[in-house]
């Protein structure tokens, strides 16, 4: 097959040796999980326990407003092992700004109890929209990161390509190489499954990348011609949705263009397990595998994880070194470095980077941008991003955003070879964040006074349509009216 190549890119040091030599173990069940309402993109759900509940692991305990998820973008959530619920409170969420969210917490039984699981015994008999309705209800989001609920993407129309992402190009993470070599038969299946229920999409290819042979070799092996299985060159950020598409098909996702549009859905690695293991054995998803790594534990490992497992106890499985500087959660390039591991595992946690003093330094002190260009050389969007730092730096706002600010995936590829050492990323998610915050601070001004105006139009016709009933009354005055 032939490939072709996205602008700009980078070549970085995968660091994924540290943890990718090794099989996935289950981690242990914890004491107490702590599941978030909202652990996606999209509508948080509400929670439909009260404290004092017993639930059985796989129950859900939080569903979708209205609870047909399959209308809403939302996905419910599942209790991940028995229990009782012992608080329905706000705690804090994995986010930089030790953020609280409200969640559901289940003090275990350690009993690890399912409920009673119903599967799909041959989907191929099933219309599409019945195995969709299946997929939202066990909680499937996209696990590679973003948290999309899957559903949402199964309901496109006219896709004729579906592409399974196995790039994994982030340093550090190397939980889908794992599922890859360990679990190549489900994913073979979970694609099977998902171009079925994308109305049988003509295509479907599953990308890895070239520093995962032994990924590739399993699939190739499970796929036995079912499914194509393609290599693809290592390069930062293959994984990106925009960039995988325009490798494999040669086509751009257009400004404002979703990759529906133009007849492709990408999902993940771990997001095709889960439908698979959602399908044939009815499991929603109540665990993910979690790459646990960084000098600053003693042996690197894949875990698979109850959601709402502490990170804390994740980590201490691997066995702490002392002097730990810093916590990231996601990959090298766009993880978020977290204020603490008191906080739990949730649908979008791939993987935890614990490094010790000196693991990953601070930037040095930034200095003048000297326009030398490299920036916009290996950015993937093909943007401007010392222009964008301008504009961004100087609140400039509006210009930020006619320079395609939002177009900006956060990759980090500019700040990673900027000699200047500014820290762009910060100044577009800064800028980002500002004008979101004032487009939401419109929008709710905008409903105030549409609510005030709608109040004012019917005091009116009340007033109106009281007149009017005074004045039937008089020319009948058998009527009573108020
Ligand atoms: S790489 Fe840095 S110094 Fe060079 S143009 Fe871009 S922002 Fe300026
Ligand atoms: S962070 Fe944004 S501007 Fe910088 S290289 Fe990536 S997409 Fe381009």
């Amino acid at each position: 097959m032939r490939l072709w190549q996205f602008h700009g890119g980078i070549h970085l040091t995968g660091h994924k040796d540290l943890s990718n030599h090794t099989g996935i173990i289950p981690a242990k069940l914890p004491k107490f999980l702590i599941l978030p309402l909202l652990q996606h993109i999209g509508e948080p759900t509400e929670p439909i326990v009260r404290v004092g509940d017993k639930v059985l692991k796989g129950q859900i305990i939080a569903h979708c407003f209205g609870s047909d998820c399959s209308l809403m973008i939302s996905a419910p959530i599942h209790a991940s092992s028995s229990g009782t619920v012992v608080a329905i409170d706000a705690r804090p969420v994995p986010h930089p700004s030790a953020l609280s969210a409200p969640g559901i917490v289940i003090e275990t039984d350690g009993e690890d109890r399912w409920t009673e699981l119903t599967a799909i015994p041959d989907y191929t008999r099933l219309p599409a929209a019945q195995v969709r309705e299946h997929i939202a209800q066990a909680g499937i989001v996209g696990l590679g990161g973003a948290g999309f609920p899957s559903h949402v993407k199964l309901r496109s129309k006219d896709i004729d390509t579906l592409i399974i992402n196995g790039a994994e190009c982030e340093p550090y993470i190397t939980c889908d190489d794992r599922l890859m070599r360990e679990y190549p038969q489900e994913i073979i299946e979970g694609a099977e499954i998902l171009k079925h229920t994308l109305g049988g999409a003509q295509h479907c290819i599953i990308a890895v990348e070239d520093n995962k042979p032994e990924a590739y070799q399993a699939l190739v092996a499970a796929a036995q011609g079912r499914v194509e299985v393609i290599k693809i060159p290592t390069l930062y950020p293959t994984g990106g949705e925009r960039q995988l598409i325009q490798i494999l098909t040669n086509k751009e996702v257009g400004r404002f263009q979703i990759p529906a549009s133009i007849g492709i859905v990408v999902h993940n690695i771990e997001t095709t397990r889960a439908v698979y293991r959602a399908v044939t054995a009815g499991r929603p998803l109540i665990s993910r595998v979690v790459t646990v790594t960084g000098t600053g534990v003693e042996k690197p490992q894949n875990f698979e994880v109850l959601l709402g497992t502490p990170m804390r106890e994740v980590i201490d499985q691997c066995g702490r070194k002392p002097n730990l500087e810093t916590l990231i959660m996601g990959g090298g390039m766009m993880g978020l470095a977290l204020p603490s591991d008191d906080l739990p595992i949730i649908k979008t946690t791939n993987c935890l980077i614990v490094g010790q003093v000196g693991e990953l330094p601070p930037p040095p002190p930034p200095l003048p941008c000297i326009r030398c260009g490299a920036c916009a050389q290996v950015c993937p969007i093909n943007l401007l991003p010392q222009q964008l730092y301008w504009y961004c730096a100087a609140k400039e706002f509006k210009k930020a955003q006619a320079h395609s600010l939002f177009e900006c995936i956060d990759c980090g590829c500019c700040a990673y070879v900027c000699p200047s050492h500014l820290d762009l990323v910060g100044y577009y998610r800064y800028a980002k964040a500002e004008i979101r915050a004032a487009a939401a601070e419109r929008k709710a001004a905008d409903q105030a006074r549409q609510r005030h105006e709608f109040r004012l139009m019917r005091l009116v016709r009340e007033k109106q349509e009281k007149a009017a009933r005074h004045q039937k009354s008089k020319s009948n005055p058998d009527l009573t009216t108020f």
